[in-house]
């Protein structure tokens, strides 16, 4: 029996959770036995239990097989004292999900590298942060700060990692940073440089941030792997996201020391689409297709659930955010697109 968390969140986040849903419960037809378990996170969970993550969600993961989430936040929190946000920050933290890994990948262009995302530590988490008023040139005067810092182990075991996946791609790793003018990143690249020594067959190379960004859309075929900071992975994904089409494509998994596993979609909740039926739910979908090699250790499903997903936009159907990539083809709907992909995958 596998136990799995869903935890569907804000916006979209039930409507591309629901496809999600689908494609698992067709595993029953290769001989899975699934238990899903339902629960909150965000803004849902503030409305209910007034905060974005309640101790209970904390526990039952602690005790679970994998944990689906879809997205959180929204406008209906915007001025609310505690926010949405601070469940996601929470659960990674609780669960000490201490990188991020979110695989840029498309058959149609021949694109296929990772990011990898530092999710515990730098300037989401680091002390002090906070908004406070001092005197400046005689004025009383607001201002925010926070603070990007990082620490050898942090650094050690997301480096690491990076390593260690790379041994199994095309031993390349790249690492993006802004060490011309943060310590944390003089830091992280004394650090890297050191780990590469036990690393002889992987060639390392360094960019900084600004000039990456360029590199990423000009020449993104020379990547294998990103290793980057958390503030860093967050933004390049999205930026990424376009050279596969749309913010709505990209899967993630986090990960930590033990065997649990979070997946979930890259994107944030799209306020501004909730509701009508028109998200793209391939985001969800590739992350169940992680869950399937990571997890279930199945291959075979993993790439079953892959290809039906890519088959459906081949074939000329896509939701309406993709319109411009594939502007030959029908628009559908979420939950139109959500059946053809569950179609395939028991089907074809
Ligand atoms: P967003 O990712 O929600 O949306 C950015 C744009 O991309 C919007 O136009 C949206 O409609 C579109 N988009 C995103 N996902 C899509 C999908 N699956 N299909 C079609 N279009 C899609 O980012 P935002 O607007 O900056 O943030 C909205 C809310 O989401 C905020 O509250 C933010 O804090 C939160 N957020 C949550 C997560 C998360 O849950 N992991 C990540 C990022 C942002």
């Amino acid at each position: 029996m596998i136990n799995i968390l869903i935890l569907p969140g804000d916006g979209i986040g039930p409507e591309i959770t629901n496809q999600a849903i689908k494609i698992i419960k067709s595993c029953i037809f290769y001989g899975y036995k699934i238990n899903l378990i339902y629960n909150y996170i965000g803004g849902v969970s503030i409305d209910k239990f007034k905060t974005p993550l309640s101790e209970n969600v904390i526990k039952i993961c602690l005790n679970i097989d994998v944990i689906l989430l879809g997205c959180v936040g929204g406008y209906k929190w915007i001025n609310s004292p505690i926010k949405p946000e601070e469940g996601l920050l929470k659960i990674r933290k609780k669960l000490n999900l201490f990188a991020n890994i979110r695989p840029i990948k498309c058959p149609f262009k021949n694109i296929d590298f990772l990011i990898i995302r530092e999710l515990n530590g730098g300037i989401y988490y680091g002390k002090p942060k906070g908004i406070s008023k001092q005197i400046i040139n005689n004025i009383p005067t607001w201002y925010g700060y926070d603070t990007e810092i990082y620490n050898e182990q942090e650094i050690i075991r997301l480096l690491k990692l990076s390593f260690n996946l790379s041994l199994n791609r095309k031993k390349k790793i790249t690492s993006i940073d802004k060490a011309n003018v943060l310590y944390s990143s003089k830091l992280w690249r004394k650090i890297l440089n050191y780990i590469s020594k036990n690393y002889k067959n992987i060639s390392v190379n360094n960019l900084y941030i600004d000039y990456a960004t360029i590199e990423l859309i000009k020449n993104y075929k020379k990547f294998d792997i990103i290793v980057t900071s958390n503030i860093f992975g967050d933004i390049i994904s999205d930026q990424c996201s376009l050279l596969t089409g749309s913010l709505g494509m990209l899967p993630s998994i986090s990960i930590n020391n033990k065997s649990i596993c979070l997946f979930e979609p890259c994107h944030g909740s799209a306020p501004d689409i909730a509701g009508k039926d028109i998200a793209n739910p391939i985001g969800i979908l590739l992350s169940l297709v992680m869950m399937f090699e990571y997890t279930l250790n199945n291959k075979i499903l993993s790439n079953k659930l892959f290809y039906s997903i890519y088959k459906i936009l081949s074939y000329g159907f896509c939701t309406i955010d993709m319109k411009k990539y594939f502007f030959n083809s029908k628009i559908i709907s979420t939950n139109e697109f959500g059946d053809l992909v569950n179609y395939y995958f028991i089907y074809d």
